[in-house]
C-alpha cells in the first residue's frame, strides 16, 4: 500500500474556534467538508487530544473560520502548535463574536455550526453541524493545505487527521535545512539563516531564531 496517493485528496485550512465556559479558544483543522445543502451540513473531523473537542462537546456549537492566502500565517501557530488548555491563544487575534462564538476577520469568512451528530474513530470525532449563520469578510482566494505545504512550507502536527510521519516521504536528495523545532516550519529566505537578525522570528509560530535547528534532509 502506498499511503502517498492520499496527498492528492484536498484540503483547507481553517481555524475552528468554540467557547470553554465564556472563555474563546479553538485550533487549526484541515478536515471540513460540506456534506448536505438543505439543511446546510458540514462534517469536521477533531482529534481527541484536542482541547477544542471537549469543549465543541460542552457547547454543543462551533465555527469555522476559513484561512485565506493573506492571513497572517502565525494564525497556524497560534492555533495549531499548542494547546487551549494551556495557552489564551484569542488573547492576542483579534475576533468577533458571531452568534456568541470567535471569528478571526483576518480570513475568506466564517460559519457557525450547531452540533447535530458524532461519530467516534479510534482517534478523531467527526461532528456534524447544521450552518446557523455565516458572511463572507474578504475577496482573498482560500488557503489550501497544498499552498499551506508548498508556499508557506509549513508542516501538520501529529494530531492532525492527515499527518503523515517523515518516513513516508520520498526521499530527496540531501540538503541542510534549518527548520522550527516547534512547528515544523522550513527556513527558505535569501539571507543565510545564520546572517538573520536576533530578533528574527518563525513566520509561522512566532518563537525566535534559537529554537531552529540545522537538520539535514
Ligand atoms: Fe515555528
Amino acid at each position: 500500500m502506498n499511503t502517498n496517493v492520499l496527498r492528492n485528496l484536498s484540503y483547507g485550512v481553517y481555524v475552528i474556534s468554540t467557547l470553554d465556559g465564556d472563555r474563546a479558544t479553538g485550533c487549526v483543522a484541515n478536515s471540513v467538508m460540506q456534506i448536505t445543502s438543505s439543511p446546510v451540513t458540514v462534517a469536521l473531523s477533531m482529534n481527541h487530544d484536542n482541547f477544542t473537542n471537549g469543549c465543541i462537546r460542552k457547547t454543543g456549537r462551533f465555527a469555522v473560520s476559513i484561512l485565506s492566502v493573506d492571513s497572517d500565517p502565525s494564525l497556524i501557530g497560534t492555533f495549531g502548535f499548542q494547546s487551549g488548555k494551556d495557552v489564551d491563544k484569542f488573547a492576542s487575534v483579534p475576533y468577533e463574536r458571531k452568534e456568541g462564538l470567535p471569528v478571526i476577520p483576518d480570513s475568506c469568512g466564517y460559519m457557525v455550526f450547531k452540533v447535530v451528530g458524532e461519530t467516534e474513530t479510534s482517534s478523531h470525532t467527526i461532528f456534524l453541524g447544521e450552518l446557523i449563520d455565516g458572511d463572507v469578510f474578504g475577496s482573498a482566494e482560500a488557503m489550501t493545505y497544498a499552498y499551506y505545504h508548498k508556499v508557506v512550507k509549513g508542516k501538520s502536527p501529529k494530531n492532525a487527521p492527515t499527518y503523515i510521519p517523515e518516513e513516508e516521504t520520498p526521499a530527496a536528495e540531501t540538503r541542510t535545512v534549518w527548520k522550527c523545532t516547534v512547528c515544523g516550519y522550513e527556513y527558505d529566505g535569501e539571507i543565510p539563516f545564520e546572517e538573520l537578525p536576533e530578533d528574527y522570528k518563525c513566520p509561522i509560530c512566532g518563537q525566535p531564531k534559537s529554537v531552529f535547528s540545522k537538520t539535514e534532509k
